[in-house]
């Protein structure tokens, strides 16, 4: 099957160096960083050749076929090298996919994409064998050779996608785009959008592609540059002909003449956004023939997933709201706007270029006091002082919390949705969400 060397020895990396093996490829993981003592054994007990702290590469541009990790940037020298040799490079949903035939559900955009993968997979697993990978917990070839599944729910990043060749997904969704990760993007918006939209360029018109059609990014990159695939947007503002949209509190979806009525009352998820996560979901389980039944039971008992607008303890009538994964300001926006009392707003981090211009409207309206919860909060305070009556800076989260129960009365919420990146106090978004979860419970 020839030699697959695998750049980057984590999850995705691993997955594939397992599969490639099951598969009859001779395997070698080379990793520059220090790979992870869990890893390190898989690779070991699997008898797959593996160095880290160095890329030997001699070795390397013998290689047939690269499969390089997400976190890899394109232009590190030796990915530069392995292309000008004429190594095909590839990430490992393209490795991955040439193995099956299932179905392939793949979600990508900016925000939102595993609230909705796993929303969808959520319904589909009521009736249908299918697996949940990707961005979410196992990778995708991970799951591939333990489990075979009709049918996949893959969360996809733009990394990913930015090294596929001929990966087509069946029923492609792009919940958003707006800027986040430009630094691997040349600093180009439009790079990025790109990206984004290969998860449909090998599609035909046999396939779909479920968009935000009020997002203009979205809207307007199509009509610039056509797809192939059937389009079935959403919208929570204007009628759809063909696709799903807002009517009253219902979800109206239309595809073909066929009509599904879901009410939104009942969904559990709350805020806008999770409308029309519910939406792009609805949209794919109709499309896999779900019973209207079982997507209306599945969209009322889903109970969202950790870290995201995650509703954490109520203490003295005041509700905790751990949304930590909101590393970017759009998402943040989408959180305020779903704040039905006043609230106390734990914010900060590391910035990556915010322009928090759209939130004022919200500061305005629902931001009782604000905690900067950062290493640098200048820019928070020079941004937010004056528009609030109590502005504070902290570097700890239990100190956060603190001020944040004694500044809340009863009837507020305190909601830690920082708009940035955790890196500068915390492993990551994960480290910090449980921070804050532990100190509330604390309390
Ligand atoms: P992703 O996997 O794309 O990072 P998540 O589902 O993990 O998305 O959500 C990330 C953050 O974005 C959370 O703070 C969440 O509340 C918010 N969010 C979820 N869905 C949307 C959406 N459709 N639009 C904007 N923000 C969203």
């Amino acid at each position: 099957m020839g030699f697959l060397v695998v750049l980057g020895g984590g999850e995705s990396g691993v997955g594939t160096a397992l599969l490639a093996k099951a598969k009859g490829f001779k395997v070698f993981v080379s990793d520059k960083g220090i790979i992870k003592n869990k890893y390190k054994e898989v690779l070991i007990h699997n008898e797959i050749e593996w160095e880290d702290g160095m890329h030997s590469e001699d070795k390397i541009l013998n290689a047939d076929v690269v499969m390089k990790s997400p976190g890899i940037p394109d232009k590190v020298a030796l990915i530069k090298e392995i292309r000008i040799k004429g190594i095909p490079v590839v990430s490992e949903i393209e490795f991955a996919a040439q193995f099956t035939d299932a179905t392939i559900v793949g979600i990508t955009g900016s925000n939102g994409k595993t609230t909705t993968a796993s929303l969808t997979h959520h319904i589909l697993k009521q009736e249908l064998n299918v697996g949940l990978a990707g961005n979410i917990g196992d990778s995708f070839a991970k799951q591939l050779l333990e489990e075979d599944y009709q049918n996949y729910v893959l969360e996809i990043s733009s990394f990913q996608l930015d090294d596929i060749a001929s990966f087509k997904p069946h029923i492609a969704v792009i919940t958003n785009i707006t800027p986040d990760h430009l630094d691997r993007y040349d600093y180009q918006f439009e790079n990025y959008i790109k990206s984004k939209f290969r998860i449909a360029e090998n599609q035909t018109e046999a396939d779909y592609l479920i968009y935000d059609a009020d997002d203009e990014v979205i809207v307007n990159h199509l009509k610039n540059n056509p797809v192939q695939s059937t389009l079935l947007p959403f919208s929570l503002e204007k009628v759809i002909e063909n696709g799903a949209y807002l009517e009253e509190d219902n979800i109206k979806l239309t595809i073909d003449n066929k009509e599904l009525i879901m009410p939104t009352t009942s969904l559990t998820l709350e805020g806008k956004h999770n409308v029309k996560n519910a939406m792009a979901a609805t949209t794919v389980a109709h499309l896999l023939k779900i019973r209207k039944q079982t997507i209306r039971e599945s969209l009322e008992n889903f109970q969202g997933v950790e870290h995201r607008l995650e509703n954490v303890l109520k203490i003295n009538k005041v509700q905790y709201i751990n949304d930590s994964k909101a590393t970017n300001v759009n998402a943040t926006y989408y959180a305020l706007e779903s704040m039905d009392a006043p609230t106390v707003w734990i914010v900060g981090g590391v910035d990556k270029g915010n322009n928090y211009e759209e939130l004022f409207p919200f500061i305005n309206e629902k931001v009782k006091a604000i905690i900067c919860l950062g290493v640098n909060n200048e820019k928070l305070v020079n941004t937010f002082g004056g528009m609030v009556d109590v502005i504070v800076e902290t570097q700890f989260m239990t100190e956060a919390v603190k001020i944040a129960y004694k500044v809340a009365d009863s009837g507020d919420n305190v909601l830690l949705s920082p708009a940035c990146a955790s890196f500068d106090l915390f492993e990551n978004y994960e480290d910090r969400g449980r921070q804050f979860k532990n100190a509330v419970r604390n309390l």
